[in-house]
């Protein structure tokens, strides 16, 4: 297992003071911060490598070009994908989910009587391209409920699956409550009912969870740099290479062509079929430092440390008198919460002028939110460097901050 201290050394931004007091950084779920290894890819691309890829004859379009398939490389043996051909680079995890919603759409696979399933806990970036799509095609979209605990019901979720169900997707852990949904299972039972398209969107589990995304079986993957130690604006969607070539190309331009004349185009190969438009070459570099950043460390030691501080988290929070802890008790990355006459941005306010930072309201969540009757709630959500410290000073500023508000 790694130290703490060693681990808080890579982030600069940890030393910042936040008035006045250390700063407690527990606003994970919206977005990591960067370890001095992404920090330094980005700055070496600019400095050493910056221009165009492909195509360039000249030594730094190579250099450029080398860095970025390399990036790719690192990204498929993260995902255990079975080809580099299988990872499209995307600005995160909304374009991701959008590209294959637009595609499918524009495929004509998807007719009017169709159903489109997803579930409860949904992020709104998996509930509204899906809308979208159905407003293009006739389709229906269909929900996945939970029960108490925010975890899904998987009787319902089997009854809801039939003939007309064309598409599955569903996050692999839930940025609002952290369940850890059974994707593996879920995707099986799909396969199993005959559903052609199974999408996962992983943007908070890719810091916490070995993917694998030939065990788990899914056509589509979706996940965000940001979220795992790399910068904003890069991410990456996997899919199946059979399912990407069987379906038509999305955004048109420069890289996706084979051969363009004004009578008609030919389209690329995968994965540049998917990539229109100079990519974010610099955010793919920096994805790679991050990944190899996980990688060094190990994602197994790192949930595992994690596990740690949310369980203490949620221990230290359930002596709270009137506190309502949302997910199950095996929850991973994110503790939802609130305190019965305490408005979550109230709390939010006080607790940032503690030093510590969490986020309060929907979380992109606002159907999960009506499902418990609530606006929002208070999320503490971790990383591979929080500490025990960090959540013996959150719980304490949780106290205070209720002490003054109520
Ligand atoms: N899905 C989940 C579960 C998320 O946590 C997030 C980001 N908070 C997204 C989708 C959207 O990711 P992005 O904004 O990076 O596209």
């Amino acid at each position: 297992m790694f130290s703490e201290e060693e681990i808080r050394h890579h982030f600069p931004i940890l030393d910042r003071k936040i008035n006045g007091q250390p700063l407690v950084y527990l606003d994970n779920a919206a977005t990591t911060q960067k370890p001095m290894e992404v920090l330094h890819a980005s700055k070496h691309y600019y400095e050493a490598m910056n221009s165009n890829i492909h195509r360039g004859t000249h030594y730094l379009a190579r250099l450029a070009t080398e860095g970025f398939e390399k990036a790719r490389k690192t990204v498929a043996d993260h995902l255990n994908a079975a080809s580099t051909d299988e990872i499209i680079f995307t600005s995160g995890t909304t374009d991701g989910i959008n590209l294959v919603a637009a595609v499918l759409a524009l495929s004509g696979k998807i007719g009017a009587g169709d159903e489109i399933l997803i579930s409860t806990l949904e992020h709104h970036s998996n509930i509204v391209p899906w809308q979208m799509l159905c407003q293009r095609t006739g389709a229906d979209l269909k929900v996945i409920p939970c029960d108490d605990d925010g975890v899904l019901d998987q009787e319902a979720f089997r009854s809801l699956l039939n003939g007309r169900t064309k598409v599955l997707a569903i996050g692999w852990i839930s940025n609002a409550f952290g369940t850890v949904h059974p994707v593996a299972e879920m995707t099986a039972a799909a396969k199993k009912a005959g559903v052609p398209y199974v999408l996962l969107d992983a943007a908070q589990a890719t810091p916490h969870v070995k993917m694998d995304v030939q065990a788990v079986g899914a056509d589509f993957v979706a996940l965000s740099g940001h979220k795992v130690y790399a910068t904003t604006g890069i991410g990456v969607l996997w899919g199946r290479a059979d399912v990407l070539n069987d379906l038509p190309p999305w955004r048109g331009g420069g890289e996706m062509i084979k051969e363009v004349t004004f009578a008609g185009t030919t389209y690329n190969d995968l994965p540049f079929k998917y990539e229109a438009g100079t990519p974010n070459i610099e955010g793919a570099i920096a994805l790679a430092a991050a990944l190899d950043f996980v990688n060094e460390i190990g994602i197994g030691d790192i949930s595992a440390h994690e596990q740690d501080l949310i369980k203490a988290a949620a221990a230290g929070l359930a002596e709270i008198p009137d506190v309502r802890l949302y997910g199950p008790a095996d929850r991973a990355g994110a503790l939802s919460f609130n305190i019965a006459g305490v408005h979550h941005y109230d709390l939010g306010t006080l607790l940032d002028q503690m030093g510590v930072a969490v986020r309060t309201g929907h979380h992109c969540c606002q159907p999960l939110m009506a499902r418990f009757g609530v606006s929002g709630t208070t999320r503490a959500s971790f990383a591979v460097y929080n500490t025990v410290a960090d959540v013996e000073i959150f719980v304490a500023s949780v106290r205070k901050a209720i002490g003054m508000l109520r």
